[in-house]
């Protein structure tokens, strides 16, 4: 019958054998490279993915004529080779070949122990792998004399037959059951989870036995020439004498190569093999053009390479093993560029949690600022200044964080909020200051009353109390982690620099101090896309004059508020634009949402009546009156511009003086002026007209002149819709996507936290949109605003200013639309700049 054709096709490994990824797996085809490099490498023998398909549908193998072109009674081993080394395999079955007559040559030449441990070890996991009996029957079988007499009853008792004798019967056994084995159901969940495709393939490998148990130097071991973790050239792995295959892995007892104070390292008693390892190592760096982990085994003396596979890397040795090769001149700065994945450059900027220590999880939430810290557990704000004063770390943990957790926030390491998404105050505020945080983890329960986190196990922790934040993975931790400092180093600087090379859109920062702007400066964006200067009264001393102005409920105490607001300003505009040297400098005018200045609590409003030296109870009462019930959507931006007109006419006027200032100093600029929440044309006629008449002012007064562009921020529906009328007075428009997503689903940035991991879970939101644009609905009036204020004016710049700026993906859509820049915040920067330059490659 056809069905039961003996199957021959196999191909034997040589520099020249025609040896695909696609049909025989990447191990075998890694193997011919090593062949082809003439590294030690044991004969060995590629099954392609058809016949392994044949073997798992019950065709016979033609074992015996594989076993042929090993020679005479060899002993071999089966590997699995999948297209994709990710995509796992059957566990790799040595010592196929050995029976009753192998196993007494063996005692001549490795002695009894060791020939009776080779086949012992044969006969287990042949038993468990293949006749798939269960692993527990071995438990009580203790090494030594017997254990082989043991295992062997045991497989006869267990299968009612004797241990299979013949090497061609027990290869075919072993080729079959991997085959099929490949095919189960488990193993295909378990790849597809990995992202293998449906019909993903298996090729087999066949390689001759080298034994590493012998009378000489023998053993078997794993050499790489680079940390896993930090990239740097060093030679690490383990050497383990008498063993095979990765047993040295696995081994506590397993000594280092180099310098082992447990007992003589490999380096130690065979230098001249070190020698030979690190000969191999360099040629398959050069050749592979990759750092590889190279498998070896040593008999008697003689080294055999039996594998090389990709060394294992952190995000932060990725980085610089590319950037090391490009310099080596073995890859190009272009492929150096291509190896680094964008996201993974947010890991390098801030301490991160070293990923060889414990994890003490006790809670999730969402990752939303990167970076890790350690301090103890404050409730309040007033604790972290605290902690702050006495110079200790402190993590201010909050339900959510209002506008009088800000100081605490400066004066914390890391903040833990059980509410908000990614654009919540807390995540805002925590990126924009670099701090880690973790938001919306709402597996914990928070007591600030009693200052009390219970985990989502049920253990307690008090105020003073060690956690760790990481803020990469949107994890809590027990205690203090260990860490890795950040990776800003030259190898950084140098893949950016390659990546700048090649990218055409534009990477700005949303940058809103001082501190910020020099940020955004060392990471080396092309200027400042989105300053928010409401942030600029973030701090102690200066927030109180902020609210004094929005407190103000007459004409006169209003200009008071605004005259002192006003060198301020005019300070901070003038150091800003020093630190950005002539870089464009986009200005937003006042945008404060109310509830961020209002005080949320009692305490809060006894403070600001202090602050401001009125009565509680007048305070109280404004407060009141000037709460809104959806402040989001009340008397921010714009509003508040056209409402109260001189308070932009203030912003304008020390914009323009600082503008003269910088000239003077020899750092020229053209400001960018920026309104925001502008949803129809109108308000943008009545803020221009007065912003012109405020430069006419300042050119008069200073005798001086300057030039500046106005341009408005679309974050309404509307203003997308119209965009086409707004761009007749706009030099520029740039996308807030933070409001055009919360406005477009209607779904508040603050409480999306709440539901937004049920909604992706059951697939409602392919991702959060706060996080990541969503290219469908809100892309849709990104390119409709886009095309409609392009076609009144050609030259209208476009950008991103919302938190989407910094996400590669986002960056992609933004870079189709035609778009001039994207603008994040600045710890962002380098993964913008080296996104955009992959979308150019
Ligand atoms: C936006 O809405 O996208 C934006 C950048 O402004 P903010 O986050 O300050 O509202
Ligand atoms: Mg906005």
């Amino acid at each position: 019958m056809q069905k039961f054709d003996l199957i021959t096709e196999f191909t034997e490994i040589t520099p020249s054998a025609a040896i695909a990824t696609a049909d025989h797996g990447w191990k075998a085809k890694c193997l011919q490279r090593l062949v082809r490099l003439e590294l030690p490498v044991p004969g060995t023998v590629a099954l392609p993915a058809r016949t392994v398909r044949m073997i798992a549908a019950g065709h016979p193998v033609d074992a015996g004529a594989i076993l042929a072109r090993f020679g005479p009674a060899p002993l071999i081993s089966v590997r699995a080779s999948p297209a994709n080394p990710d995509w796992g395999g059957p566990a790799t079955i040595l010592n196929i070949g050995l029976n009753a007559a192998r196993h007494q040559a063996l005692c001549e030449t490795h002695g009894e122990t060791a020939a009776d441990a080779l086949y012992t070890r044969f006969v287990q996991s042949y038993a468990i792998h293949v006749a798939r009996l269960d692993p527990d029957m071995f438990e009580d079988v203790k090494p030594g004399p017997g254990a082989l007499t043991e295992v062997l009853r045991l497989y006869a008792y267990e299968t009612d037959e004797p241990f299979p004798e013949d090497p061609a019967r027990q290869l075919s056994e072993v080729l079959r059951s991997m085959a099929r084995a490949w095919e189960g159901t488990s193993a295909r969940l378990l790849r597809s989870a990995k992202g293998a495709p449906e019909d993903a393939a298996l090729g087999l490998v066949v390689q001759e036995m080298a034994q590493g148990i012998g009378q000489g130097i023998s053993g078997s071991g794993v050499i790489q020439f680079v940390d896993s973790v930090t990239g740097t050239q060093r030679i690490t792995g383990r050497y383990l004498g008498q063993s095979q295959g990765r047993d040295a892995l696995a081994a506590r007892e397993a000594l280092y190569l180099t310098r082992d104070p447990r007992g003589p390292s490999l380096e130690d008693t065979a230098p001249e093999i070190m020698t030979e390892l690190i000969r191999h190592g360099a040629t398959c760096r050069d050749k592979l053009r990759e750092e590889m982990q190279i498998e070896f085994t040593i008999e008697d003396g003689r080294l055999s390479v039996l594998d090389a596979v990709r060394v294992a890397r952190s995000a932060r040795a990725g980085l610089r093993i590319a950037v090391a090769l490009a310099e080596d001149g073995v890859i190009s700065p272009r492929e150096a560029v291509l190896r680094v994945e964008p996201r993974a450059l947010s890991e390098l900027l801030h301490h991160q949690v070293d990923p060889r220590g414990l994890r003490d999880v006790i809670a999730n939430g969402i990752a939303a600022s990167p970076g890790a810290a350690t301090g103890r557990l404050v409730f309040s704000a007033e604790a972290a200044q605290g902690c702050a004063a006495r110079d200790e770390d402190c993590i201010l943990v909050r339900r959510e964080t209002a506008p009088e957790d800000i100081r605490g926030m400066h004066s914390a390491v890391a903040v833990l909020t059980e509410r908000g998404g990614m654009t919540s105050h807390a995540a805002v505020i925590a990126r924009g200051l670099g701090l880690p945080a973790v938001v919306g983890a709402s597996d914990l329960r928070l007591d600030a009353k009693e200052k009390r986190l219970t985990a989502r196990d049920g253990r307690i922790f008090r105020e003073g109390d060690v956690i760790t934040i990481d803020g990469s993975r949107g994890e809590a931790l027990a205690g203090a982690a260990e860490m890795l400092p950040p990776a800003l180093d030259e190898s950084f600087r140098q893949l950016l620099s390659w990546a700048d090379e090649f990218r055409d859109i534009g990477v700005r920062a949303n940058a809103d101090t001082p501190a910020d702007a020099a940020t955004a400066r060392r990471f080396d964006a092309q200027g400042i896309g989105l300053c928010r200067t409401e942030h600029m009264f973030f701090e102690e001393d200066r927030f109180v004059v902020m609210r004094e102005m929005i407190f103000a409920d007459s004409p006169a105490d209003r200009a008071s508020a605004l005259a002192r607001l006003l060198p301020m300003q005019r300070a901070d505009f003038t150091e800003l634009f020093g630190i950005m040297q002539g870089l464009p400098v986009c200005i937003r005018l006042f945008d404060p949402p109310l509830h961020e200045f209002l005080p949320a609590t009692r305490e809060g409003l006894r403070e600001l009546a202090e602050a401001l030296a009125r009565p509680l109870s007048e305070v109280t009462r404004r407060a009141e009156a000037l709460r809104e019930v959806n402040p989001m959507l009340g008397m921010r931006g714009v509003r508040l511009g056209v409402v109260l007109p001189e308070i932009y006419d203030m912003q304008a006027q020390a914009i323009f003086e600082a503008t003269i200032e910088s000239a003077k100093r020899g750092a020229p600029i053209v400001p960018e002026v920026m309104i925001p929440l502008v949803s129809a044309r109108r308000e943008v006629e009545l803020v221009k007209t007065r912003i012109d008449a405020v430069a006419a002012m300042v050119r008069t007064r200073a005798k001086a002149d300057f030039d500046y562009k106005l341009g408005v921020m679309v974050e309404t529906p509307r203003a997308c819709l119209r965009a086409g009328e707004i761009a007749q007075h706009a030099a520029f428009l740039s996308f807030g996507t933070n409001d055009l997503t919360q406005m477009t689903y209607g779904l508040s940035r603050d409480d999306a936290g709440r539901f937004m991991n049920t909604y992706v879970q059951q697939g409602v939101f392919p991702e959060d949109p706060f996080h990541i644009l969503d290219t469908d609905g809100v892309g849709e009036l990104l390119l409709t605003g886009a095309e409609r204020g392009r076609h009144t004016r050609a030259d209208l710049k476009l950008s991103i200013c919302g938190e989407h700026g910094g996400d590669p993906e986002s960056i992609a859509f933004c870079r189709r639309a035609g778009f001039d820049y994207v603008s994040c915040s600045p710890y962002r920067v380098p993964m913008a700049r080296l996104a955009a330059a992959h979308l150019a490659l």
